[in-house]
């Protein structure tokens, strides 16, 4: 496993990091994690020299905290290091920061945590972080241990990802970063300015909430006729492997078989050439020309108060552009009951939760349309 040195940083996360937001469930309930599949894994990935593990507040519907406390803490505490964030999005004064915070210390069972994180800043959450002195607060709590590295983790545009960087001083930065954004989202920008000031990138989504791995059709042939013998998700790991300046790579992963793939890629010869760069530009044109909703399935925006399943409404359509299945979307819109998407009020509650910036209410039409233009066929079937 490689483990990479930044001034500044006092023990050294490995290259590829675990993120316990998408552990094995038992059933479709988010919060029900399978702590059996789950434990196996982590002891694994510790086993293969995997140091670095990511939760949050809200992480499988704030369960994932509960599952270090009771899991990862079974093991040396100087085994691993352990990330956590400040849900900002949910916090109104200091004094409810301080309360979740003491929080998530009892959750995960530990007395200060490696790396803390504002968590998905925006321009908003800027703002009331600012007016709450949170950084200030948790400068203090820096000193006194509680924390060992401070940063934050964004969903914004470069210009506010600058301002903010250069306001205070920050042990690392964590971006959403992979082949896709670095041109849609311009997270190149973001890479760029956080390198030259020398502060570590720490990589999210490099799969992008799974996109990568599983490709609109046009996409994965063009990699299975330059490579068929590794995976799509190997080259967004490889990608971002490749770029000097991060510090590790947070995978959110569902099973033995993604782990053993990522270790596999992060322990090869993974630096890209020329002729690859090249190959995942075409990639990259390939999905954008799929048409597909760029929603990392995250449940951000969840619950909808007029009861859309969001997620999964985007998550039907883009399958239904890859594979033209008619069936499978009757059969999969039918499940969603009164989930469905015309059940929309554009009431809007759910754009500034989404870290993808997806025009939501706009966007569900998409699959509505599709629906209502196939509901004769469904009705056959
Ligand atoms: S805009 Fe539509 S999908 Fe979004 S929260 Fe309101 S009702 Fe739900
Ligand atoms: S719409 Fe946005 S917030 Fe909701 S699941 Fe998709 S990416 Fe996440």
């Amino acid at each position: 496993m490689e483990y990479r040195s930044f001034p500044g940083i006092k023990t050294n996360p490995s290259l590829l990091g675990f993120g316990l937001m998408r552990l094995p469930l038992n059933s479709e309930d988010s919060a029900d994690i399978n702590y059996e599949q789950s434990f196996e894994m982590i002891k694994y990935a510790l086993e293969q020299g995997i140091n670095y593990y990511d939760t949050a507040y809200m992480y499988h519907s704030d369960q994932s905290e509960i599952f270090v406390g009771k899991m990862l803490t079974q093991f040396p505490r100087e085994d691993y290091l352990l990330a956590d964030k400040l849900p900002m999005f949910r916090i109104e004064t200091l004094n409810q920061a301080k309360e979740i915070l003491a929080e998530q210390l009892q959750k995960c069972r530990v007395d200060y945590f490696d790396y803390y994180l504002l968590h998905s800043l925006d321009r908003f959450t800027i703002d009331k972080a600012e007016k709450l002195g949170i950084y200030d607060w948790l400068l203090r709590l820096k000193e006194q241990g509680i924390i060992r590295h401070l940063g934050y983790s964004f969903h914004d545009t470069p210009d506010i990802l600058e301002a903010y960087t250069l306001k205070h001083d920050w042990d690392f930065v964590q971006i959403q970063l992979n082949y896709l954004d670095w041109e849609l989202q311009n997270a190149k920008r973001s890479y760029q300015f956080l390198v030259e000031r020398g502060i570590p990138v720490i990589v999210m989504e490099p799969v992008r909430g799974g996109a990568l791995a599983n490709l609109p059709e046009a996409a994965k042939a063009r990699l299975q006729e330059a490579d068929g013998t590794v995976s799509a998700a190997s080259w967004a790991i490889r990608y971002v492997a490749s770029l000097p300046g991060v510090l590790t790579i947070l995978s959110g992963m569902s099973n033995m078989e993604q782990l053993q793939d990522n270790l596999t890629t992060i322990k090869s010869d993974y630096q890209l050439t020329q002729g690859d760069y090249e190959l995942l530009d075409e990639v990259r044109q390939l999905y954008l020309a799929s048409g597909r909703i760029p929603c990392t399935e995250c449940h951000y925006c969840m619950p909808c108060p007029a009861g859309v399943n969001i997620p999964e409404s985007f998550a039907i359509y883009n399958r239904y552009l890859d594979t033209d299945d008619t069936a499978a979307l009757c059969a999969e819109y039918a499940a969603l009951g009164s989930g469905q998407p015309n059940a929309c009020t554009k009431c809007k509650a759910c754009e500034p939760k989404c870290p993808q910036k997806i025009d939501i209410p706009k966007e569900l039409e998409k699959p509505q349309h599709y629906y209502e233009f196939t509901t004769a066929p469904c009705d056959r079937i």
